[in-house]
């Protein structure tokens, strides 16, 4: 598939996987996507398994992500996590904001901000989720709500910065739902999203960031969903939780 940015897939494993489950995965992986060169491909198992799975992947072509981190530096912050030890298992990505943690564990675009601009400073690349409910949709506020989450979340980036962001557009009602957007649905909140990249940084930056689109992405949905011209990747679920699976979906996307 030709592109105009290198598409980005990654796994988001959740709370899912053994440690030994998850080095199953990651091996499968590793000999199933061995040849890919056209996408870059990442997986964020649990931090319980960040450890064994660098091990595993560490001659591949898949890169590691976590899946939140502290805003903080190191210190007295009980059960978090700094960025600067998701460092030392050669962790690339780190995902924020997705709309579990904005929905369980309260997490605001104040504090998404703080933690996307911590995360550059120690030389994590984020992977900044946004999306709207269903109620939102249904009634005509998603450009609204996406594009407040966007202004609030990315808020105190530089322009590099900016560009080595990754933003992951998820409509809440399509994750894990078997709902997907449409490729035309995806396609206008991606365009939306760019243009208003554009207006707050700058045009060439908005052209050079990678927006993944995420819910319910499966084999079978990939490859159109990934022809949409502002649609640069996939943040998957469900279906990053078996070889098969997300293999296929990276091999039907290039
Ligand atoms: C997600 O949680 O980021 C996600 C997209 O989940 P699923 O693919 O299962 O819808």
């Amino acid at each position: 598939m030709d592109k105009e940015r290198k598409l980005i897939i990654a796994g988001n494993w959740k709370m899912n996987k053994t440690v030994a489950e998850s080095l199953d995965l990651a091996n499968g992986l590793v000999r199933e996507l061995k040849d890919v060169t056209e996408v870059d491909i990442a997986v964020c198992p649990p931090f319980t398994a960040l450890s064994a799975v660098s091990e595993a992947i560490l001659d591949s072509n898949i890169r590691l992500g976590a899946q939140n981190m502290s805003e903080h530096g190191y210190g007295a912050h009980t059960g978090e996590t700094a960025a600067g030890m998701l460092k030392e298992f050669s962790t690339r990505y780190v995902i924020l904001g997705h709309s579990e943690r904005r929905q369980y564990q309260r997490e605001s675009d104040e504090l998404v901000a703080a933690k996307a601009k911590a995360a550059h400073e120690t030389g994590l690349k984020p992977i900044v989720c946004v999306g709207e409910q269903l109620e939102d949709r249904e009634s005509d506020r998603t450009e609204e709500v996406v594009g407040s989450q966007i202004r609030g979340s990315l808020a105190g980036l530089t322009a590099g910065q900016m560009e080595g962001t990754v933003v992951a557009y998820e409509p809440v009602w399509a994750i894990g739902t078997g709902k997907t957007a449409t490729s035309a649905q995806a396609q206008e909140v991606h365009a939306f999203i760019r243009n208003l990249l554009g207006d707050i940084f700058d045009e060439d930056t908005a052209k050079r960031v990678r927006i993944q689109y995420g819910g319910s992405v499966k084999p079978d949905n990939a490859r159109e969903l990934m022809s949409q011209p502002d649609v640069d990747g996939a943040l998957v679920g469900g279906a990053s939780l078996d070889v098969r699976n997300f293999s296929e979906i990276i091999l039907n996307s290039i």
